[in-house]
Protein backbone atom coordinates (compact mmCIF):
# COMPACT_ATOMS: atom_id res chain seq x y z
CA UNK A 1 0.00 0.00 0.00
CA UNK A 2 1.25 3.90 -0.89
CA UNK A 3 0.18 6.45 1.56
CA UNK A 4 0.98 10.00 1.14
CA UNK A 5 0.64 12.50 3.85
CA UNK A 6 -0.29 15.88 3.27
CA UNK A 7 1.47 18.13 5.99
CA UNK A 8 2.86 21.32 7.00
CA UNK A 9 5.17 19.80 9.70
CA UNK A 10 6.44 16.94 7.78
CA UNK A 11 9.63 16.60 10.19
CA UNK A 12 7.09 15.22 13.12
CA UNK A 13 6.93 11.79 11.18
CA UNK A 14 9.91 10.07 10.38
CA UNK A 15 10.70 8.62 13.65
CA UNK A 16 7.15 7.16 13.64
CA UNK A 17 6.96 6.00 10.01
CA UNK A 18 10.70 4.65 10.08
CA UNK A 19 10.59 2.62 13.19
CA UNK A 20 10.12 -0.53 14.29
CA UNK A 21 6.79 -2.71 12.53
CA UNK A 22 6.08 0.46 10.00
CA UNK A 23 9.97 0.94 9.39
CA UNK A 24 10.18 -2.71 9.07
CA UNK A 25 7.21 -2.97 6.85
CA UNK A 26 8.52 -0.34 4.71
CA UNK A 27 12.18 -1.96 4.50
CA UNK A 28 9.92 -5.34 3.45
CA UNK A 29 7.89 -3.37 0.06
CA UNK A 30 4.64 -3.63 2.52
CA UNK A 31 4.03 -0.01 2.77
CA UNK A 32 5.70 3.07 0.90
CA UNK A 33 5.27 6.12 2.75
CA UNK A 34 5.63 9.65 0.70
CA UNK A 35 5.45 12.83 3.14
CA UNK A 36 4.95 15.63 1.52
CA UNK A 37 4.93 19.58 2.81
CA UNK A 38 2.17 21.69 1.82
CA UNK A 39 3.94 25.28 2.27
CA UNK A 40 6.01 23.74 -0.96
CA UNK A 41 3.04 24.09 -3.14
CA UNK A 42 2.55 27.84 -2.05
CA UNK A 43 1.96 30.27 -4.18
CA UNK A 44 2.70 33.32 -1.63
CA UNK A 45 5.92 34.95 -1.89
CA UNK A 46 6.26 34.66 2.04
CA UNK A 47 5.35 31.01 1.52
CA UNK A 48 2.50 31.33 3.79
CA UNK A 49 0.03 28.49 4.17
CA UNK A 50 -2.78 30.09 6.60
CA UNK A 51 -4.68 33.18 6.65
CA UNK A 52 -7.21 34.97 9.22
CA UNK A 53 -10.88 34.02 8.81
CA UNK A 54 -13.39 35.16 7.30
CA UNK A 55 -16.07 36.21 9.76
CA UNK A 56 -13.51 37.22 12.00
CA UNK A 57 -12.62 34.65 15.35
CA UNK A 58 -9.72 34.05 16.61
CA UNK A 59 -6.78 31.35 14.96
CA UNK A 60 -5.88 31.54 11.49
CA UNK A 61 -6.93 28.96 8.46
CA UNK A 62 -5.41 27.10 6.11
CA UNK A 63 -5.43 28.52 2.56
CA UNK A 64 -7.09 26.30 -0.41
CA UNK A 65 -4.57 26.80 -2.82
CA UNK A 66 -1.46 24.87 -1.34
CA UNK A 67 -3.28 22.42 -0.73
CA UNK A 68 -5.60 21.49 -4.18
CA UNK A 69 -1.82 22.07 -5.57
CA UNK A 70 -0.17 19.75 -3.22
CA UNK A 71 -3.17 17.12 -3.55
CA UNK A 72 -3.35 17.35 -7.82
CA UNK A 73 0.54 16.97 -7.98
CA UNK A 74 0.45 14.11 -5.07
CA UNK A 75 -2.34 12.54 -7.22
CA UNK A 76 -0.99 12.83 -10.71
CA UNK A 77 -4.14 12.04 -12.37
CA UNK A 78 -4.25 8.63 -10.39
CA UNK A 79 -7.17 7.93 -7.50
CA UNK A 80 -6.63 7.03 -3.96
CA UNK A 81 -8.70 7.35 -0.57
CA UNK A 82 -8.42 10.63 0.17
CA UNK A 83 -8.75 11.57 4.36
CA UNK A 84 -8.58 14.36 6.06
CA UNK A 85 -8.03 14.30 10.08
CA UNK A 86 -10.62 15.97 11.62
CA UNK A 87 -12.53 15.97 15.08
CA UNK A 88 -15.69 16.25 13.18
CA UNK A 89 -15.09 12.84 11.08
CA UNK A 90 -16.56 9.66 11.27
CA UNK A 91 -14.79 7.76 14.60
CA UNK A 92 -11.88 5.46 13.97
CA UNK A 93 -12.62 2.10 14.89
CA UNK A 94 -10.79 -1.71 14.29
CA UNK A 95 -13.69 -2.22 11.30
CA UNK A 96 -12.64 1.48 9.64
CA UNK A 97 -9.44 0.51 9.98
CA UNK A 98 -9.49 -2.84 8.33
CA UNK A 99 -11.63 -1.72 5.46
CA UNK A 100 -8.71 0.60 4.89
CA UNK A 101 -6.21 -1.82 4.93
CA UNK A 102 -7.34 -3.67 1.81
CA UNK A 103 -6.87 -0.02 -0.12
CA UNK A 104 -3.86 0.20 -2.54
CA UNK A 105 -3.06 3.82 -2.04
CA UNK A 106 -4.17 6.56 0.49
CA UNK A 107 -3.73 9.98 0.77
CA UNK A 108 -4.40 11.75 4.07
CA UNK A 109 -4.28 15.51 4.90
CA UNK A 110 -3.61 17.02 8.55
CA UNK A 111 -4.89 19.95 9.41
CA UNK A 112 -2.98 22.61 11.58
CA UNK A 113 -4.05 25.96 13.04
CA UNK A 114 -7.74 26.39 14.23
CA UNK A 115 -8.96 24.36 10.29
CA UNK A 116 -8.57 24.25 6.58
CA UNK A 117 -10.69 25.95 4.13
CA UNK A 118 -14.24 24.74 4.02
CA UNK A 119 -13.29 24.51 -0.05
CA UNK A 120 -11.02 21.62 0.18
CA UNK A 121 -14.16 19.33 1.19
CA UNK A 122 -13.90 18.68 -2.62
CA UNK A 123 -10.69 17.05 -2.35
CA UNK A 124 -11.52 14.23 0.54
CA UNK A 125 -13.46 11.51 -0.08
CA UNK A 126 -14.10 11.61 4.24
CA UNK A 127 -13.20 12.31 7.17
CA UNK A 128 -11.48 10.58 10.05
CA UNK A 129 -11.27 11.20 13.99
CA UNK A 130 -9.22 9.27 16.34
CA UNK A 131 -11.54 10.17 19.00
CA UNK A 132 -13.57 13.00 20.86
CA UNK A 133 -10.76 15.83 21.55
CA UNK A 134 -9.22 18.58 20.12
CA UNK A 135 -5.61 17.93 19.73
CA UNK A 136 -3.02 20.96 17.83
CA UNK A 137 -2.71 18.93 14.47
CA UNK A 138 -3.94 16.13 12.32
CA UNK A 139 0.02 14.97 11.97
CA UNK A 140 -0.75 12.41 15.44
CA UNK A 141 -3.70 11.52 14.01
CA UNK A 142 -2.46 10.68 10.91
CA UNK A 143 0.02 8.76 12.34
CA UNK A 144 -2.56 6.43 15.09
CA UNK A 145 -4.52 5.89 11.70
CA UNK A 146 -1.21 4.51 9.15
CA UNK A 147 -0.17 2.74 12.65
CA UNK A 148 -3.77 1.36 13.43
CA UNK A 149 -4.71 0.50 9.82
CA UNK A 150 -0.99 -1.38 9.04
CA UNK A 151 -1.51 -3.60 11.49
CA UNK A 152 -4.22 -5.57 9.28
CA UNK A 153 -2.30 -5.59 6.41
CA UNK A 154 -0.89 -8.78 6.24
CA UNK A 155 2.84 -9.62 6.46
CA UNK A 156 3.05 -6.16 8.86
CA UNK A 157 2.84 -8.12 11.95
CA UNK A 158 5.24 -11.03 13.21
CA UNK A 159 2.23 -13.28 13.01
CA UNK A 160 -1.00 -13.49 10.73
CA UNK A 161 -3.06 -14.06 13.82
CA UNK A 162 -1.61 -10.99 16.03
CA UNK A 163 -4.29 -8.50 14.91
CA UNK A 164 -7.50 -10.41 15.40
CA UNK A 165 -6.13 -11.73 19.17
CA UNK A 166 -6.33 -8.26 20.34
CA UNK A 167 -8.78 -6.07 22.79
CA UNK A 168 -11.84 -5.08 20.63
CA UNK A 169 -10.90 -7.47 17.59
CA UNK A 170 -11.97 -10.86 19.75
CA UNK A 171 -15.77 -10.57 19.54
CA UNK A 172 -15.54 -7.22 20.55
CA UNK A 173 -13.89 -8.16 24.38
CA UNK A 174 -11.01 -6.47 26.18
CA UNK A 175 -7.82 -8.72 26.16
CA UNK A 176 -7.21 -10.80 28.94
CA UNK A 177 -3.96 -10.53 31.20
CA UNK A 178 -0.97 -11.31 30.23
CA UNK A 179 2.38 -12.74 31.94
CA UNK A 180 5.97 -13.42 30.65
CA UNK A 181 9.19 -15.14 32.70
CA UNK A 182 9.45 -15.91 35.64
CA UNK A 183 7.03 -17.11 36.67
CA UNK A 184 7.91 -16.13 40.22
CA UNK A 185 8.22 -12.09 40.17
CA UNK A 186 8.83 -11.60 44.16
CA UNK A 187 6.05 -13.45 45.31
CA UNK A 188 3.48 -12.25 42.74
CA UNK A 189 2.88 -15.65 41.06
CA UNK A 190 1.41 -16.40 37.44
CA UNK A 191 -2.07 -18.27 37.92
CA UNK A 192 -1.10 -21.63 37.74
CA UNK A 193 -3.52 -22.58 34.61
CA UNK A 194 -0.95 -20.94 32.74
CA UNK A 195 1.84 -23.39 33.23
CA UNK A 196 0.07 -26.48 33.00
CA UNK A 197 0.38 -26.84 29.11
CA UNK A 198 -3.37 -27.95 29.03
CA UNK A 199 -4.76 -25.44 25.82
CA UNK A 200 -8.14 -25.85 26.52
CA UNK A 201 -8.38 -25.34 30.16
CA UNK A 202 -6.24 -22.00 29.13
CA UNK A 203 -8.73 -20.74 26.30
CA UNK A 204 -11.37 -20.91 29.09
CA UNK A 205 -9.28 -19.07 31.39
CA UNK A 206 -8.58 -16.28 28.83
CA UNK A 207 -12.35 -16.07 27.57
CA UNK A 208 -13.47 -15.74 31.31
CA UNK A 209 -10.50 -13.20 32.09
CA UNK A 210 -11.19 -11.46 28.93
CA UNK A 211 -15.11 -11.41 30.10
CA UNK A 212 -14.27 -9.74 33.52
CA UNK A 213 -11.88 -7.04 32.14
CA UNK A 214 -14.33 -6.12 29.84
CA UNK A 215 -16.95 -6.63 33.23
CA UNK A 216 -14.74 -3.87 35.05
CA UNK A 217 -13.10 -1.37 32.24
CA UNK A 218 -15.69 -0.99 29.35
CA UNK A 219 -18.91 -2.80 30.25
CA UNK A 220 -20.96 -1.15 27.52
CA UNK A 221 -18.95 -2.94 24.76
CA UNK A 222 -20.41 -6.10 26.04
CA UNK A 223 -23.78 -4.97 25.17
CA UNK A 224 -22.87 -5.59 21.26
CA UNK A 225 -19.78 -8.12 21.82
CA UNK A 226 -20.47 -11.67 20.51
CA UNK A 227 -21.30 -13.57 23.67
CA UNK A 228 -22.31 -17.29 24.49
CA UNK A 229 -25.02 -18.71 26.41
CA UNK A 230 -22.12 -20.12 28.90
CA UNK A 231 -20.38 -16.42 28.74
CA UNK A 232 -23.64 -14.55 29.40
CA UNK A 233 -24.17 -17.10 32.43
CA UNK A 234 -20.28 -16.29 33.33
CA UNK A 235 -20.87 -12.70 33.35
CA UNK A 236 -24.14 -13.09 35.38
CA UNK A 237 -22.57 -14.86 38.20
CA UNK A 238 -20.23 -11.90 38.00
CA UNK A 239 -22.88 -9.44 38.78
CA UNK A 240 -23.61 -7.91 34.69
CA UNK A 241 -27.26 -7.51 34.65
CA UNK A 242 -27.92 -7.39 30.42
CA UNK A 243 -29.30 -3.81 29.25
N1 LIG B 1 -11.37 24.13 14.89
C1 LIG B 1 -11.44 22.72 14.76
C2 LIG B 1 -12.70 22.18 15.42
O1 LIG B 1 -13.17 22.77 16.37
O2 LIG B 1 -13.20 21.13 14.97
C3 LIG B 1 -10.24 22.04 15.39
C4 LIG B 1 -8.98 22.31 14.66
S1 LIG B 1 -7.59 21.44 15.36
C5 LIG B 1 -6.98 22.64 16.47
C6 LIG B 1 -6.42 21.43 14.08
C7 LIG B 1 -6.36 20.16 13.25
O3 LIG B 1 -5.99 19.08 14.09
C8 LIG B 1 -7.64 19.72 12.60
O4 LIG B 1 -7.83 20.38 11.36
C9 LIG B 1 -7.42 18.22 12.40
O5 LIG B 1 -6.67 17.96 11.22
C10 LIG B 1 -6.53 17.87 13.60
N2 LIG B 1 -7.27 17.23 14.71
C11 LIG B 1 -7.47 17.75 15.96
N3 LIG B 1 -8.14 16.90 16.73
C12 LIG B 1 -8.38 15.80 16.00
C13 LIG B 1 -9.05 14.56 16.24
N4 LIG B 1 -9.62 14.28 17.41
N5 LIG B 1 -9.09 13.64 15.24
C14 LIG B 1 -8.53 13.89 14.04
N6 LIG B 1 -7.89 15.06 13.75
C15 LIG B 1 -7.82 15.99 14.68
Amino acid sequence: MRIDILTLFPEMFGGVLHTSMLGRAEANGILEFRVHNIRDWSQNKHHNTDDYAFGGGAGMVMMAQPIFDCMEAVLEGGSARRILMSPRGKTLTPELARELSKEERIVILAGHYEGLDERISELIDEEISIGDYVLTGGELPAMVLVDCLSRFIPGVLGCAESAEDESFSNDGLLEYPQYTRPADFRGRLVPEVLLNGNHAEINKWRRRMSLLKTLEMRPELLERAELSKADIAFLREHGWEKA
